[in-house]
């Protein structure tokens, strides 16, 4: 295995000074002049400085997106002009593919692997909307002759975007991409922790000739400049992807101004491996379902039921080859699972752990945070296999959002259903069989937004991504988001060569 680079920011042309604030295309201090730090989870060191939204500046990169959305010409060009400059941010963005890559590893101490796949969908994000968007229109509706209506898909306005720590810049990408496509101004708050890539992805909007005022980019606090942004008068939709208590508290707050919300929140996805599969396709596709990105994804597959009859011959394999799995240096090719976000996902990661084991149930790998040689000042956990658990357990019902998984064995499918239902949330969920038609009745009966049969990865640009229950509601990364971001205006118009007298005055 070869260290393919360790970069230093200092090497990077996207190195800032102090990363700062995005508003109406220019490049600004925090109103207040303070900055804070970012810190790369691998190695615990400082990675940049970055200035600090306030309120106030909130309130100004509202008033930006306001002013370039109702004066401004974006959402008047030709949609075909729109598309293009969609078109011409992936293309800066590939340009500068492996910086961009690069910083993401710095700030979020993911693996190499990881990073370069979450960018190159972001890139393929902004591609995919510049096709979907020339497609999307509104309808003509049959009504009585001499009457004629048609809709238009309007953009809803000013969104305000909060994005979370576990995919800066693919998040960031979900979010925009779609927006800008419609003709909407965004104000995006990245996350504290990792706010870096959303900045650069601001300034390429710009670059790409996005004009100035349409995408702003505000590093901030959640609970204030967050918060803020959902209450704010001058604010239309909130998308937000988060955690479900977060996502309760938006949805509350917008209401007050019955802002369209939209929400992308947790997760405590089953992962179902009947005694017809593939057992190898379905041992490596479980072990990538959970440890992938440290287990921090919402659609992590935390829950692995495994029919009885295969049960010990399936863990054999898993357990087996969760030993092999690298935790290392995050630029080497050859790293699997990278660092944790920070020390307080790792208390929170091993809180549940304790958790389970005073629970009684049994750890067969891992279970403790990790020593990783040349790395420790950094913030790591070894990946961890639970069970002997019961489904009360607050491991099992809980999201854990880090590299654990909960195992637990079924007799048939009935039973199995029933278990992957047993939660309050709803976003991803898998079946491993090489029976067609009982995945499909599988896939039927399971409340969640996404399933996956045979299938290690849950999405593309192109397929809906979002859940049921409380994971969420509204769809991304599809046509369908291009309707979240838009009102439908229905246009009825009568044409009959009479005048119509309907009160008969
Ligand atoms: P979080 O909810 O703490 O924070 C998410 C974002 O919201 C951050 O930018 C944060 O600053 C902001 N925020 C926090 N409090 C706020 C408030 N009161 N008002 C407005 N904004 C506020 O979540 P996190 O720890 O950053 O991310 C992890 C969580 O996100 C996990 O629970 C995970 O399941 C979820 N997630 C869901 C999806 C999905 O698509 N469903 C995707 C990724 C992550
Ligand atoms: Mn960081």
């Amino acid at each position: 295995m070869s260290t393919v680079h360790e970069t230093k920011l200092d090497q990077l042309e996207m190195k800032r000074a102090v990363y700062q604030l995005l508003i109406n295309g220019e490049r600004i201090d925090g109103s207040a002049g303070e900055t804070f730090k970012t810190y790369n989870p691998a190695t615990g060191e400082v990675v940049a400085e970055v200035a600090k939204a306030t309120k106030a500046d909130a309130d100004k990169a509202v008033e930006a997106a306001r002013a370039a959305f109702e004066h401004g010409k974006w959402k008047m060009w030709p949609v075909g002009r729109r598309a293009q400059v969609l078109n011409k941010i992936a293309s800066i963005m590939r340009s500068r593919f492996n910086e961009i890559v690069e910083l993401e590893i710095l700030d979020t101490g993911k693996s190499l692997a990881a990073a370069q796949g979450q960018v190159m969908q972001a890139i393929e994000d902004f591609e995919f909307y510049a096709g979907a968007i020339v497609g999307h229109r509104g309808t003509v509706n049959n009504v009585p002759g001499q009457f004629h209506n048609y809709t238009e898909k309007e953009p809803v306005g000013v969104c305000a975007q909060i994005i979370p720590w576990n995919y800066p810049l693919m998040m960031a990408a979900w979010k925009i991409a779609p927006a800008i496509a419609v003709g909407c101004s965004v104000v995006v708050k990245p996350a504290t922790l990792t706010p870096l890539t959303a900045i650069i992805l601001g300034e390429i909007c710009l670059e790409a000739g996005v004009p100035a005022g349409v995408v702003n980019v505000i590093p901030g606090s959640g609970r204030e400049v967050g918060n803020h942004l959902v209450e704010h008068e001058g604010v239309d939709k909130v998308a937000f992807t988060g955690s479900t208590p977060v996502g309760k508290d938006i949805m509350g707050r917008a209401s007050q101004t019955l802002k369209r919300v939209t929400l992308e929140l947790g997760g405590k996805s089953p992962n179902l491996v009947f005694e017809d599969a593939d057992i190898t396709a379905a041992v490596d596709g479980s072990l990538f379902g959970i440890f992938y990105n440290s287990g921090q994804s919402c659609e992590a597959r935390s829950r692995l039921y495994v029919h009885e009859d295969i049960y010990d011959a399936f863990m054999e394999q898993f357990v087996a080859k969760a030993k092999r799995l690298v935790l290392g240096n995050p630029f080497d090719k050859g790293t699997h699972v990278g660092a944790i976000i920070d020390q307080g996902q790792v208390d929170v990661i091993d809180g549940y752990v304790q958790s389970a084991k005073a629970d009684g149930a049994e750890i067969l790998l891992g279970g403790k945070v990790a020593q990783v040689e040349g790395y420790e000042g950094g913030f790591w956990y070894e990946p961890t296999i639970i069970a002997g658990v019961t489904h009360e357990m607050k491991a099992v019902q809980e999201e854990i959002f880090g590299p654990v998984v909960v195992v637990m064995k079924f007799k048939d499918e009935k039973e199995a259903v029933r278990l992957a239902n047993d939660t309050e949330f709803g976003l991803g969920s898998a079946v491993w069989t090489k029976d067609g038609a009982r995945a499909t009745r599988i896939a039927n009966q399971i409340k969640a937004g996404i399933v996956m049969v045979n299938c290690p990865f849950s999405a593309f640009p192109g397929t809906p991504f979002g859940g049921y229950k409380q994971s969420g509601f509204g769809r991304e990364l599809c046509i369908e988001t291009l309707d979240l971001y838009t009102e439908t205006k229905s246009i009825l118009s009568y044409y009959g060569s009479r005048p119509l007298n309907p009160f008969g005055l």
